[in-house]
């Protein structure tokens, strides 16, 4: 029997830079686990392509997936749905390869529950002022925009708990590095490692 492959899921607070920080992983050649795309009814920003950063759909498709039962899990952010598809996850873990998933910390703790086997990684900030900042920075949301997702952060930081590691997001490729390392551990725990060579 194949081993199934690893579930990991990066979450934390909107804005923390998941998506520099799992870009970064990904830029890696070595990586060797598989990036689940995820669907969303949020318009493409300038250089996001379909099919790579996520799957765009408008907000009839994604109510139609979730009717059919085919999002993994799903979350409704500032206005927009995000959701993973469930099909690619399966079909992944059971072949053998790992997986690794960049979402809110909704869909985090939906994933959770439904699989507690997976690596949970929290993402925080080093403060929230810093939070706030890099969303000004970003200049793609407006100031009413960014007040909805501070608040959100700080209600998600409180989630932290239900999570299996902490990385703080200080430097991206000291992020990187904690999290290939974490990613590098569990992969080598024993009873990982025992199912290998008893099988
Ligand atoms: P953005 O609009 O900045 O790309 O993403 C907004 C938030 O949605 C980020 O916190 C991002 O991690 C999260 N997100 C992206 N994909 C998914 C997903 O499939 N499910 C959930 N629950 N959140 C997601």
């Amino acid at each position: 029997m194949t081993e199934r492959g690893l579930l990991i899921v990066l979450s934390g607070p909107s804005g923390v830079g998941k998506g520099t920080v799992r870009k970064a992983i990904f830029e890696d050649d070595a990586v060797d686990f598989r990036y689940s795309i995820s669907a969303t009814t949020r318009k493409p920003r300038t250089g996001e392509e379909n099919g790579k950063d996520y799957f765009f759909v408008s907000r009839e498709e994604f109510e139609d997936k979730i009717q059919a039962g085919d999002m993994l899990e799903y979350a409704e952010y500032v206005g927009n749905y995000y959701g993973t598809p469930r099909s690619f996850i399966e079909e992944t873990l059971a072949s053998g390869r790992d997986v690794f998933l960049e979402i809110d910390v909704q869909g985090a703790l939906q994933v959770k529950a439904k699989m507690p086997e997976g690596v949970y990684i929290f993402l925080t900030p080093p403060d929230i002022k810093n939070l706030r900042m890099r969303l000004e920075g970003r200049g793609t949301d407006s100031a009413e925009v960014i007040e909805k997702r501070v608040a959100a952060a700080k209600d998600e930081l409180k989630k932290m708990i239900n999570y299996n590691y902490a990385v703080e997001n200080d430097v991206v490729d000291k992020a990187v590095n904690r999290i290939k390392a974490i990613i590098t551990a569990e992969r080598l725990r024993v009873t990982r490692v025992i199912d290998e060579i008893t099988d």
